[in-house]
């Protein structure tokens, strides 16, 4: 059998490698020493791009316009760049079993990689309704979004059905980015979700009914507190109907559905602590084996800010944990130290004219400030979050640069208010004053 070996081996090849690989660049990393292992058969680029520009009919972002690292207004990563650095990219790969103990690889098509170092950067995998068991979701036509393959499909059907009608099932990041991108399409949008309103893990009821207000005046339905239960076809077996929970029925020619996520760590269960649904790591993303590392959506870290193991699955942390990895890989070598992980959560969206940052935790009382009538022409307006009468956390629509580096400050350095009236009243400008 066919065996290869590498001093450093990323496994995935998404965001966090594409930021590992270039981290690794900075800090010296020799020619032939490091691969990256990715299923998909592109370079990294920036996941992103996917649920927005990608599927625009104008201004469309393709590769290779977006690979890494133009998100964070760094360098663009082409294939090229990986050559010229001596970084080995194996694409079109996948990896079915992980050997910690012998620090073996193996893929599909058999081949055999031998790591010292192994960062495990496999992201995350979607859920799909036929893993509920949803008679009829493995109908044509419907469409999950998470990898490049599964954009072009989506892609390709928006143009076969031109004009035509979907349903987009879910009401968080994927449901909302989706729906705006389709509706930009032409096509007749309708979104369906069991709670009460969007986003509800970040979202408060008045944050939620902006944008759905919003959505709806852009001519998108919205169906709320119901699930769908099933899908019928036509002669194709493509998907031609919805049906929802209460009953009624949707009429669809494109379903796409964005229920969620799962981390993907089953090639290492039993091999490494698990913590969270995650990969349990330590500050510079060290797992509970030697030489092995986990970055990105399937790590479990301690989050300073809030003494507590967390797991985030958003684009800001993919780079920054697995910057912090390889630093730490490359300076325990050189007999150095580095400081540990501190992250402040970030999160954000776009969608139509619309763009909104978040920054740290999301818990206890709310203050909602601002402009957030659909009828102003400029929408600015926000929540903070107040913890034992301090402010923890910040959304903000709209913001400027300037505006979203106070509220990313507040979150940091969570000052303590007099009371919510203060924060009430005073609105963008206490952040500001921070
Ligand atoms: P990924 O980028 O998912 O990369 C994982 C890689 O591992 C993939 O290349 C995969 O093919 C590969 N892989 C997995 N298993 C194997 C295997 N066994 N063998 C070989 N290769 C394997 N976050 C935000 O903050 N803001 C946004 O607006 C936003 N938009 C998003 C839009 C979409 C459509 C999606 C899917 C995600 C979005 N996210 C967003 C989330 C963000 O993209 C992820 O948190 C980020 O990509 C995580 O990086 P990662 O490197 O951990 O995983």
């Amino acid at each position: 059998m066919a065996e290869k070996s590498f001093k450093y081996v990323i496994l995935g090849g998404g965001v966090s490698a594409g930021y590992a690989a270039r981290e690794f660049a900075k800090q010296g990393v020799k020619p032939g020493e490091l691969a990256i292992i990715s299923k998909e058969a592109v370079a990294p680029y920036e996941r992103p791009a996917l649920s927005k520009a990608y599927l625009f009919p104008e201004g469309t972002a393709r590769l290779p316009g977006f690979h890494v690292c133009v998100g964070s207004g760094g360098e663009r990563l082409l294939p090229e760049w990986y050559k010229e650095k001596g970084i080995e990219l194996i694409l079109s790969t996948e990896i079915v079993r992980a050997d910690i103990a012998s620090k073996t690889l193996l893929s599909a098509t058999g081949l055999i990689f031998k790591y010292q170092i192994l960062v495990i950067a496999t992201g995350s995998t979607v859920l799909r309704l036929t893993d509920f068991g949803v008679e009829g979701a493995d109908a044509k036509n419907i469409f999950y979004l998470r990898e490049i393959d599964d954009a072009d499909k989506l892609v390709e059907a928006i143009k076969a059905k031109k004009n035509g009608k979907a349903v987009v099932v879910g009401g968080g990041y994927i449901g909302l980015e989706l729906s705006a991108a389709l509706k930009i399409n032409n096509i007749d949008v309708s979104m369906v979700y069991p709670e009460p309103w969007c986003m509800p893990r970040l979202f408060t009821a008045d944050i939620a009914a902006f944008y759905e207000g919003y959505y709806a005046n852009k001519g998108i339905k919205i169906i709320k507190g119901t699930v769908a239960v099933g899908f019928t076809t036509n002669a194709d077996g493509e998907v031609k109907e919805v049906k929802l929970k209460d009953g009624r029925t949707l009429e669809a020619d494109i379903v796409v559905v964005g229920v969620g996520g799962r981390p993907l760590i089953s090639l290492f269960k039993g091999q490494v602590a698990e913590n969270k649904g995650g990969i349990e790591t330590d500050d510079f993303f060290k797992t509970s084996a030697d030489d092995v590392y986990a970055v990105g959506d399937v790590a479990t870290f301690p989050m300073k800010l809030y003494r507590e193991m967390r797991r985030v699955e958003h684009v800001d942390h993919a780079r920054k944990s697995a910057e912090q990895a390889v630093k730490t890989i490359m300076a325990t070598e050189g007999g150095k130290t580095v400081t540990g992980y501190d992250y402040l959560p970030y999160f954000y969206s776009r969608a139509f004219d619309l763009s909104w940052q978040f920054y740290g935790d999301n818990v206890g009382d709310t203050v909602l400030f601002g402009d957030n009538d659909l009828a102003s022409a400029t929408h600015k307006f926000g929540t903070y979050w107040i913890k034992d009468g301090k402010v923890v956390g910040v959304f903000l629509e709209s913001g400027t640069p300037e505006e979203n580096k106070a509220i990313a400050k507040v979150a940091r350095v969570q000052p303590s208010v007099e009371s919510l009236d203060v924060l009430k009243n005073e609105g963008l400008s206490f952040a500001s004053k921070i």
